[in-house]
């Protein structure tokens, strides 16, 4: 069983082929709104991945929250703890010019309400697991869109694999990372941890800090250590990119998938990277995620 403990945002995103200045109005080409939030993202991904998955946290008495919701059950997440709260849903404001260059304001709303107390119900179904391949294990996938005292009280309750996405970047204390099994983070969040910008240094340095590690390269693909000595690189897959929005969540989703299943971090790499590289040939967030045939059939 994997769980989820994140943030689920509506993302509302005007395309335009100018942002406007302050005090400017410009006349957009589209809108959309799309279901996002790093956490939501990866629950989608993993369920969709072939995980058996639940969500913990919260959204809005708004219509974004059913919305939230609906996008999760649909993708066969278990929604059940994830709390509505009175007042507004977690949104992200986006502003994507032609060319592909963006502006975003999160503005937390449910998210920010999310407690030590919601973190409870992380371990409420105390997992038995290990993380050592060969054997099945339950994991915790965190990120750093909900409030911090929560996000330490979840990773600090759970006994299984708890994998930690850095991102956004900011100070990690040190009671998070004595609690992470795995860290995920982008060559850009890695460079930002360790004042490293090479990511085979920032690697070595990260596992000073926790037991594993993944650092993803983008189209480059992505690198693995671990503290009993195993440095592996798996290439990016050529393929066209047309939108890599979560792609590093598409990637997080199903390597826990593989990882919870017993598989090496070999497997796990080969499998996550397949995944994402499915996902960034297609447009959007959550919808273009890759189901668990899709990305068999890309690994054999
Ligand atoms: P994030 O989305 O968090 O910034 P990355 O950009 O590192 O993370 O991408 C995560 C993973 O997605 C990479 O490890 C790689 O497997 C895959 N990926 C990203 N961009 C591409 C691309 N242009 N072509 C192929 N795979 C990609």
């Amino acid at each position: 069983m994997i769980t989820v403990f994140g943030s689920a945002n509506m993302d509302l995103v005007a395309y335009v082929e100018r942002a406007p200045e302050l005090g400017e109005t410009v006349s957009g080409r589209e809108f959309r709104t799309i279901c996002g939030g790093k956490g939501a993202n990866q629950a989608i991904a993993s369920a969709l991945a072939g995980g058996d998955v639940r969500f913990v946290g919260a959204v809005g008495s708004d219509g974004f929250g059913a919305d939230l919701r609906e996008a999760l059950d649909r993708s066969g997440v278990d929604t059940r703890a994830l709390r509505t709260v009175d007042g507004p849903s977690g949104i992200a404001h986006i502003v994507v010019e032609d060319g592909g260059a963006n502006s975003i304001i999160v503005v937390p709303g449910a998210n920010g309400e999310v407690s030590e107390e919601d973190a409870r119900t992380v371990s409420a179904d105390a997992p038995q697991g290990r993380s050592a391949a060969g054997r099945t294990t339950d994991a915790l996938l965190l990120q750093l869109e909900l409030p911090m005292p929560a996000v330490v009280a979840a990773a600090r309750a759970f006994s299984g694999l708890v994998v930690l996405t850095p991102a956004p970047v900011v100070p990690l204390p040190r009671e998070l990372l004595d609690a992470v099994g795995l860290l995920l983070p982008n060559e850009h969040e890695a460079a930002a941890i360790t004042g490293l910008p090479a990511p085979e240094e920032a690697l070595e340095a990260l596992l000073a800090l926790v037991p594993e590690a993944v650092v993803t390269l983008g189209a480059d693909g992505a690198i693995y250590g671990s503290r009993d000595g195993s440095r592996l690189r798996v290439p990016g897959r050529p393929v066209e990119a047309v939108d890599t929005t979560a792609a590093g969540d598409t990637f997080a989703g199903a390597f826990t998938v593989a990882r919870t299943e017993g598989r090496t971090a070999q497997e796990a790499l080969e499998f996550a990277t397949a995944a994402a590289a499915l996902s960034v040939q297609r447009p959007g967030a959550s919808t273009s995620m890759p189901t668990r045939e899709e990305i068999d059939a890309e690994v054999r």
